[in-house]
């Protein structure tokens, strides 16, 4: 049976990733599973355990890496956040695509493992606007968002390590770019190979 496709949606800190994966999921015509991440990081408002993430504590996500359940993990801020890796091989034998919404350093772990995949970095317009958001977002001091704008730019040089890059300018544009890179990913030899190679063999008998 032809594997799934794994898709890696991942980029600096502020970038947006999170809606952009989450408008991508409200468009029906493009099918695939989402790989819900483990983290320690305490619930917000109107976030669904099982759903969103895997609301673990430290204990239980300590003992998930020691029982090497673990595709990748990184700390942010002070949690943990990782890849369980059942669902993903589960899914992907199952001839399933799988998209993970993961930080810069979690991708390049993945991408050691699994070069196979399709490595999407989403790049914001300018490094201002990124630092705009970051300040948006919330009450940090400016110590600690030009910590984080420094850490974003640190992140950006590693878009060199990815296949695709796409500007998250304006959601709905982004989420049609990626749909694209998601398609020409099924079309490639290298997955749909052995299909053919059936037909061949049925051919030759
Ligand atoms: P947030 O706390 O805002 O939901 O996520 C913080 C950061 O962790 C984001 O950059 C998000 O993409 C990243 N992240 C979410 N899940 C994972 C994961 O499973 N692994 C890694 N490495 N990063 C993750």
């Amino acid at each position: 049976m032809k594997r799934g496709v794994l898709i890696v949606l991942s980029g600096p800190s502020g970038v947006g990733k999170g809606t952009v994966r989450k408008a991508l999921f409200e468009e029906s015509d493009i099918d695939f599973q989402y790989s819900i991440s483990m983290t320690t990081r305490q619930p917000r408002t109107g976030e669904v355990n099982g759903e969103d993430y895997f609301f673990v504590t430290r204990e239980e996500f300590e003992a998930e890496i020691a029982d090497g359940g673990m595709l990748e993990y990184a700390e942010y801020v002070g949690n943990y956040y990782g890849t369980p890796k059942s669902f993903i091989e589960k899914t992907l034998a199952a001839g399933r695509d799988v998209l993970l919404e993961i930080d810069v350093q979690g991708a390049l772990q993945v991408k050691e493992k699994m070069p196979e995949g399709a490595y999407i970095f989403l790049t914001p317009p300018d490094l201002g606007a990124l630092k705009e958001r970051l300040i948006g977002r919330g009450t940090e001091a400016m110590e600690v968002i030009d910590r984080r704008v420094s850490a974003a730019t640190a992140e950006i040089r590693m878009m060199a390590n990815y296949d695709y890059a796409v500007v998250n300018d304006e959601v709905p544009l982004a989420v049609d770019r990626i749909k694209d890179i998601i398609k020409v990913e099924r079309l490639r030899v290298n997955r749909v190979l052995p299909e053919y190679i059936t037909m061949i063999e049925e051919l030759e008998a």
